[in-house]
């Protein structure tokens, strides 16, 4: 039996696409060559591009209003730049919740100034901060959705005027959300999308073309919109096993049947950190994520206990990021409620052998 597999990122596919990705490598639609042997501007892959650019906005509800779907190269930290080098002018707002959110603000730092509108860095960014005000005369406001190593998620989004650009590496598609009040959004696939190796980049096309500098072509949104995400050779295999898992999420019932199955889970792990005295949640309730939950052991003495009795439960990838330290329990898309009842039940038994 497949392990219980907790990784935070690249992390559990659904079986299925991986028997049907490990097929294409031997032989792609019967056509006796594999995937990786063929041109990316053969029918058979320009068709399977085209599927997944269409499939991402039908799953995100965002056809036929503006949007472009792209499938880059060079992770969401790519996107840390690429954002600020084709929309900032003068100056950005960023929301400051994380790892992820202060390497966003230090690249966009290379390209015109960037306030700082809120930080949750006091706490280590265990919450979201509230009630900030977005400068009317920004460029464009930034943030990410769920916050990967600390385990909060944003579950509102500010009302604003200016667009609104979001880093949705780790939650995208797992919980339904008014995607239309963004203007650009993008992750990297290998959290909750697919494998490592591309980043979806979802954008509305009018908000470029705003700034005076020039843009290098790789870095340029228009030459990959215009290209269709062919400007240079995508990575192939990556965007074909994305397909695949969102051909998976389309037969669940879309971004509406996972959130049920994620909001199962998410009560089964938190409703038991916060009964069972011997472990504690890292993350403010209000903001906990579904995707990833953080917390720690109420007496570190006995982490060599806890951890032996997961491993041996065929558990893996429960331990926390080094800079929250403790355990972090990553349910993405793909991960079954099976596997959460297991450590449950691991986290049960750790308190009757206490
Ligand atoms: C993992 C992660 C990133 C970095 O992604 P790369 O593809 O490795 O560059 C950025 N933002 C968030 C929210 C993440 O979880």
């Amino acid at each position: 039996m497949k392990k219980h597999n907790y990784s935070a990122g690249p992390c559990i596919l659904p079986q299925e696409v991986l028997q049907e990705a490990s097929q294409a490598i031997l032989d792609f639609n019967n056509s006796r060559l594999s995937i990786l042997e063929i041109s990316h501007r053969s029918n058979d892959f320009v068709a399977v591009m085209e599927e997944a650019r269409n499939l991402v906005l039908k799953l995100l509800g965002l056809e036929n209003q503006g949007y472009k779907a792209l499938f880059l190269q060079g992770g969401a930290s790519s996107q840390f730049l690429m954002t600020a080098y084709n929309l900032l002018e003068k100056k950005a707002a960023y929301l400051n919740t994380g790892t992820w959110s202060s390497k966003a603000i230090k690249e966009a730092k290379f390209f015109g100034e960037v306030e700082e509108v809120a930080s949750s860095a006091d706490k280590n960014f265990n919450y979201i901060p509230k009630n900030y005000q977005v400068a009317t005369d920004a460029d464009y406001f930034h943030c990410t959705s769920n916050n990967t190593i600390f385990g909060t998620q944003m579950k509102e989004f500010p009302a604003v005027d200016i667009p609104l650009v979001c880093d949705m590496s780790s939650d995208i598609f797992s919980r339904q959300i008014d995607f239309s009040k963004f203007d650009l959004i993008y992750a990297g696939a290998q959290k909750n999308m697919g494998p490592a190796g591309t980043t979806l980049v979802v954008l509305k096309e009018d908000i470029l073309g705003k700034v005076s500098r020039q843009i290098p072509s790789m870095m340029n949104y228009k030459i990959h919109i215009d290209k269709e995400s062919m400007f240079n050779t995508p990575s192939v295999y990556a965007v074909y096993i994305t397909l695949l898992t969102l051909r998976w999420l389309d037969k669940k019932g879309g971004i509406a049947g996972i959130e049920k199955t994620n909001e199962e889970k998410g009560k089964l792990i938190y409703d038991e950190i916060d009964r069972n005295s011997l472990f504690k949640g890292f993350a403010e309730k209000e903001d906990r994520s579904l995707m990833n939950a953080t917390f720690n052991l109420t007496d570190e003495s006995r982490k060599d206990q806890f951890d032996k009795l997961w491993k041996t439960a065929g558990i893996d990838g429960l331990s926390g990021h080094r800079s929250v330290g403790g355990y972090r329990a990553s349910m993405y898309n793909a991960l079954p409620p099976e596997s959460v009842k297991v450590l449950v039940e691991v986290m049960q038994e750790f308190e009757r052998t206490a």
